[in-house]
């Protein structure tokens, strides 16, 4: 992760007609087109059919529908850097469990995170590159079993949501594509 805000500084090489930045959004837009021609209305409504909420790390290994056995409409999908359970995560599950009557929550963070290369001295970076500082915690951690085990207490003590008493908590192994449970009281 850099702090960097210039997006020329980032390419891929390894997808076709993705050498300019701007191409890989005309990539996607016309994979969406192909998706759409035979897509067709599932007529569902906006509750998740298996009442849950999976908060995840936003990173690109962690394919959470065929991890977890999803389907479409199955599940809320709430990600971020880290998967940390901040304010934002907060007001997501609340609308989740209030207003689209989800019960469950589960909490996956995973091996080999960019969160555990960086430090809050992201923030002070930032500060210097841009003159302004962040408003937000980075949330950099170092144990991602310890880190799971905060987010579990945070949405456990949270007193805006209705359902509490399902919330588990996992460590996605990258490599191996395994889920390990981490117990909330070791
Ligand atoms: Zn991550």
């Amino acid at each position: 992760m850099s702090t960097s805000a210039n997006p020329s500084v980032e390419t891929d090489s390894s997808a076709s007609d993705t050498s300019h930045p701007d191409k890989v959004i005309n990539r996607l837009v016309r994979a969406n087109s192909n998706y759409a021609d035979k897509f067709t209305d599932p007529g569902m409504d906006a509750r998740p059919v298996l009442q849950v909420a999976v908060v995840a790390c936003m990173d690109a290994r962690l394919d959470l529908h065929a991890a977890l056995g999803l389907e479409l409409g199955d599940c809320h999908t709430i990600r971020n850097a880290g998967g940390v359970v901040t304010d934002d995560v907060i007001r997501s599950l609340t609308i989740s469990q209030r207003a689209l009557g989800t019960r469950s929550i589960v909490l996956i963070h995973h091996t080999n995170c960019g969160l555990e290369s960086i430090t809050e001295e992201f923030r002070q970076d930032l500060e210097r590159e841009v003159g302004q500082r962040p408003v937000w915690a980075v949330e950099a951690y170092t144990d991602a079993e310890q880190d799971v085990r905060q987010s579990m207490q945070r949405v456990r003590t949270s007193p805006f949501l209705l359902h509490t008493d399902d919330i588990r908590g996992f460590v996605f192994d990258v490599t191996t594509g395994l889920l390990r449970e981490i117990d909330p009281a070791a």
